[in-house]
C-alpha cells in the first residue's frame, strides 16, 4: 500500500499520520467490503425543516464500517447505530453542516483530521472552546481535547486498515487558507480493494481528482457524490448561493461511466447522491425521476460496497 508515514508538528503535538489506529484497531472490520451508513444526506438548507417532515434530511455525514466518521454534526447523532461510539472524525471542510466541534466533543472523539490551512486559525480554538463549554460527557466522563491532525491535498494517510487520500474540492469556504477536501478511501478486502470517492461539497471534480485520485492503476470502485443544486439536470440550474452545485449527470456520463478505466464499479452498483439541496420532493419522487445508475441516499441508508469484480 502506498502510504507515506509523515510526522506532523503544528503546535498541537507531534503525531504520526497513523494515529487513530489505536481507536480503530488493527483490522478494519468486514473483509467482504466497505460498509457506509449515511447518517445524513442533506445540505445546509435543512435546519429549519421540521424533523417530522417527510422530506427532512440531516446534514451530510457518513459512518465507515462502524469505525470512523467523515463529517459529523449535532443533526446526525440520532443516526449512529446503538452502542456505536466512533472516536475518529475526518472532516471535509469547516462549514457548519459538516463540522461541529461541540458534537464531536460530546461524542468523546479522540482524533480529528482536517485540512492544514484552517487548523491553527480556527479549528484548534473551536475545539478548546467546545471542551470548555462541555466539561462533562453524557456518560459522566470528563471531556477532552481530541488530537487534531493536519492534512495536505494529495498526501495520503493511514487510518487503521484504510488508506485515505485527501483531494481538493471545488468549494469556497470563506476562509482564505482553507482548501475544502473530498476523499478517496481505500480498503483492502479478501477479494480485492474497495476504492470509494466521497465527494461533498464540490462543484464538479477538479482535474487533480481524475489524474491523481482516479488513476487507471488504482481506479475508483465506488462513488458517493454531492448534488446540492441539481440532482437531475433537467430540473434546475446552478444553486449559486451555495457555490456548490454538481451536475451529477454530466460527471457520471462524461467521466465516471464504466469502461473509462478510472471508475470500475460492480455491475448494477449506482453512484449514490448525497448532500441534497432543498426540494419539496420525497424520496419516492426522486427515485422515480433519477436516471439509471444514480441513486439518492437517505438518512440511515446502509450500503455495502464490495471489491469490483471487473478488477478481479
Ligand atoms: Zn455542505
Ligand atoms: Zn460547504
Amino acid at each position: 500500500m502506498d502510504v507515506r508515514r509523515r510526522t506532523f508538528a503544528m503546535g498541537v503535538g507531534a503525531v504520526t499520520a497513523t494515529a487513530g489506529l489505536d481507536a480503530l484497531g488493527a483490522s478494519s472490520g468486514d473483509e467482504e467490503g466497505l460498509r457506509v451508513r449515511f447518517l445524513g444526506s442533506g445540505s445546509a438548507c435543512w435546519e429549519k425543516e421540521p424533523r417530522t417532515s417527510k422530506i427532512f434530511r440531516r446534514y451530510s455525514s457518513v459512518l465507515i464500517d462502524g469505525t470512523f466518521l467523515i463529517d459529523y454534526t449535532w443533526m446526525a447523532a440520532d443516526m449512529l447505530p446503538e452502542g456505536c461510539h466512533p472516536t475518529t472524525i475526518v472532516y471535509t471542510h469547516s462549514h457548519g453542516d459538516h463540522y461541529d466541534p461541540r458534537a464531536a466533543v460530546k461524542l468523546g472523539v479522540k482524533h480529528v483530521y482536517l485540512q492544514r490551512g484552517w487548523l491553527l486559525e480556527d479549528a484548534k480554538r473551536d475545539f478548546e472552546k467546545a471542551v470548555e463549554t462541555i466539561p462533562t460527557l453524557p456518560d459522566g466522563r470528563t471531556s477532552a481535547l481530541p488530537e487534531i491532525h493536519p492534512l495536505d491535498v494529495c498526501v495520503p494517510f493511514a487510518l487503521g486498515g484504510y488508506e485515505i487520500l485527501p483531494l481538493p474540492g471545488n468549494h469556497w469556504t470563506g476562509k482564505p487558507h482553507e482548501q475544502a477536501l473530498i476523499y478517496k478511501v481505500t480498503k483492502r478486502c479478501r477479494d480485492g480493494a474497495v476504492r470509494l470517492l466521497y465527494a461533498t461539497d464540490t462543484s464538479g471534480l477538479m482535474s487533480t481528482v481524475f489524474f491523481h485520485g482516479c488513476r487507471k492503476d488504482a481506479p475508483l470502485t465506488a462513488v458517493i457524490m454531492e448534488s446540492t443544486g441539481n440532482p437531475v439536470q433537467k430540473f434546475g440550474g446552478m444553486n449559486i448561493s451555495h457555490s456548490t452545485a454538481s451536475t451529477v449527470n454530466d460527471i457520471f456520463t462524461t467521466y465516471l461511466k464504466p469502461g473509462k478505466g478510472r471508475y470500475m464499479p460492480n455491475p448494477g452498483q449506482p453512484v449514490y447522491l448525497t448532500h441534497i439541496g432543498y426540494y419539496e420532493w420525497g424520496q419516492k419522487t426522486f427515485d422515480e425521476q433519477l436516471p439509471p445508475g444514480l441513486q439518492l441516499a437517505h438518512d440511515g441508508l446502509d450500503v455495502l460496497f464490495r471489491p469490483s469484480q471487473l478488477l478481479a
